[in-house]
């Protein structure tokens, strides 16, 4: 799919002036060099807000390809979709409107994503990647953003503010590095990022 590259530079600018927390640069980089190398024709992504990374994305899709994306927030649902619009790429991104621990729950297990991106609530990335493993196909790529939330998670770090997520983050790492079906990579750059090969 051909993008109109200073129109995504106006939407990723746009984004960050509205501080909607897109993916940053150095992360994008490493995910587009995956992309580009798999061309995948199923993505599944959890969390939208304006539709940022789904286009940007949809650059490296095969043919025909496809993305389907969730998000739960009303008003970055409805900025999503019209960003879809201005980029003529309604054909290619679908948006679901809802929680993502819901809606994924309703993709059949026939769903075979190539590559499903995770990069929502943090709290629930377990519950992601329990449903991200059932739809992912065998074989296919799981990625995970804000895996290290600011370097808290491999730190010391306990306060009681994020310990929560902090804690959900650290024993979703351990499940990715022990699980057998899990093939793990985690890399500490922005705000950590994890590339998950999925062996049923
Ligand atoms: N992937 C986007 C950024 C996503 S920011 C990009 O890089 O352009 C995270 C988004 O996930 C927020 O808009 C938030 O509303 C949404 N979100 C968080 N938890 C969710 C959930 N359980 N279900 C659906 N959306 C969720
Ligand atoms: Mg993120």
């Amino acid at each position: 799919m051909q993008i109109d590259g200073n129109m995504l530079e106006e939407l990723k600018k746009e984004a960050m002036q509205n501080f909607v927390p897109i993916l940053r640069d150095n992360t994008m980089k490493l995910i587009e060099e995956r992309l580009e190398l798999l061309r995948p024709k199923k993505i599944l992504e959890v969390g939208t807000a304006v539709g940022y990374s789904a286009i940007t994305f949809s650059k490296y899709l095969d043919e025909g390809g496809k993305i389907d994306t969730i998000e739960r927030n009303d008003k970055r649902y409805e900025k999503a979709l019209e960003n879809i619009s201005k980029f003529n790429l309604q054909n290619a991104i679908n948006v679901i409107f809802g929680d993502a621990k819901e809606e994924m729950k309703k993709l059949p297990d026939s769903s075979n994503y190539d590559v499903i991106f995770i990069d929502a609530a943090k709290g629930q990335y377990i519950a992601f990647l329990e449903e991200a493993k059932r739809l992912v196909k065998n074989g296919g790529l799981i990625i995970a953003d804000n895996v290290l939330f600011r370097g808290l998670v491999l730190s010391d770090y306990n306060e009681h503010k994020n310990r929560t997520a902090v804690n959900r983050l650290r024993e979703f790492l351990k499940i990715i590095k022990e699980e057998k079906c899990f093939d793990s990579e985690v890399i500490d750059i922005d705000d950590g990022v994890a590339f998950i090969t999925v062996n049923k």
